[in-house]
């Protein structure tokens, strides 16, 4: 690991102050990033200790939840607020990594986590344009069963691998920012980059930039949701596949939907195009069906993943069918 200097920041102006003294990285629970530090991927000249700041889950009279970004997943998982009101998310974190990694793991951390490619963390012996821009990608001739299908590029085919991400995109949960030019909003679903000629740049986030918080605005129907994970055993594994879903049906018509995926592009992936062909139409499989077709018509296999795609349409029809069938009188 390569020597870096150590300061524990009091409050976000204080993080961010002291971030821009040097090549700096936040450090939260630390769980994926000393990992990358030890295969020297990452090598920040100082680590900004982020752990201390706010971590409260605030229940608003509106009906919505502001996580402060240093909050550990277990916390998340298990407050009583969010199993009652937003089940997908506790459900979704739950999914993901070992308790013990849960239990050090923040919700800042979580969202900003690297991909779990092999050859990015292959710093020996891969070429990889994340890790270094313009070498190539041994992915794309490579072993490729995990990576992306939707939104990929020649560049990068890398995955996301958050569960929790997928739950907070079809949440449409709204990140807090604190910067070097102050404070500002962003919607989950535009802060993660699709690859592009730039796989390097994964996020929005201008330099320096802090996830202080994690909003999710009320949404009546999200106690009416699941998160389903495919994956090629039952725990500790990153997901083939996963679909995050809410659904409002009144009178056997989808009123309002939800629906994102996980472990099929770059960034947690909101299916805007089955959601819109959702709302309005019958909850029935067949709609279900058309609207996983429509959101799947874009998708690109590689050598080794093409099954992600039938993959992908099942669990969302089967998905979405189970919640149908619960709200039925
Ligand atoms: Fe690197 Fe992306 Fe290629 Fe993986 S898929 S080797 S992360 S460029």
């Amino acid at each position: 690991m390569t020597p870096f200097a150590y300061a524990r920041a009091q409050d976000a102006s204080d993080a961010v102050r002291l971030a821009a003294l040097a090549n700096a990285s936040y450090l939260g629970g630390g769980t994926n990033l000393v990992d990358l530090m030890r295969e020297t991927v990452a090598q920040p000249a100082a680590l900004v200790d982020v752990s201390g700041l706010p971590g409260a889950i605030e229940v608003r009279l509106d009906g919505s939840i502001l996580i402060g970004a240093a909050a550990k997943n277990t916390a998340v998982a298990e407050h009583q607020v969010v199993r009652q009101r937003f089940p997908l998310l506790s459900r979704a974190i739950v999914a993901g990594a070992s308790a013990q990694i849960r239990n050090m793991a923040t919700v800042g951390g979580n969202i900003l986590q690297r991909t779990r490619c092999t050859y990015f963390y292959d710093n020996e012996g891969s070429r990889c344009n994340k890790r270094s821009p313009g070498q190539g990608c041994d992915a794309v001739d490579g072993f490729n069963r995990m990576h992306a299908v939707l939104g990929a590029s020649d560049a990068c085919i890398a995955t996301h691998p958050s569960d929790m991400c997928v739950a907070l995109a079809a949440l449409g949960a709204i990140v807090h920012l604190h910067g070097p030019q102050g404070q500002r909003t962003l919607a989950l679903t535009d802060l993660h980059r699709l690859p592009g000629e730039h796989p390097e740049q994964e996020t929005e986030l201008a330099p320096g930039e802090l996830i202080t918080a994690v909003e999710l605005p009320a949404l009546s129907f999200a106690t009416r949701s699941a998160y389903r994970k495919v994956r090629d055993r039952s725990s500790y594994a990153f997901a083939l596949v996963s679909v995050a879903a809410a659904i409002d049906v009144e009178d056997g018509v989808v009123r309002d939907v939800r629906l994102a995926l996980g472990g099929v592009a770059h960034k947690p992936w909101r299916a805007w195009k089955a959601e819109q062909m959702l709302t309005g139409q019958l909850a029935t499989v067949d709609s279900f069906r058309a609207a996983a077709a429509a959101e799947l018509a874009d998708a690109t296999p590689q050598s080794g993943n093409g099954f992600k795609i039938g993959l992908a349409g099942r669990t969302v029809v089967a998905v979405l069918e189970d919640l149908a069938k619960e709200m039925q009188p």
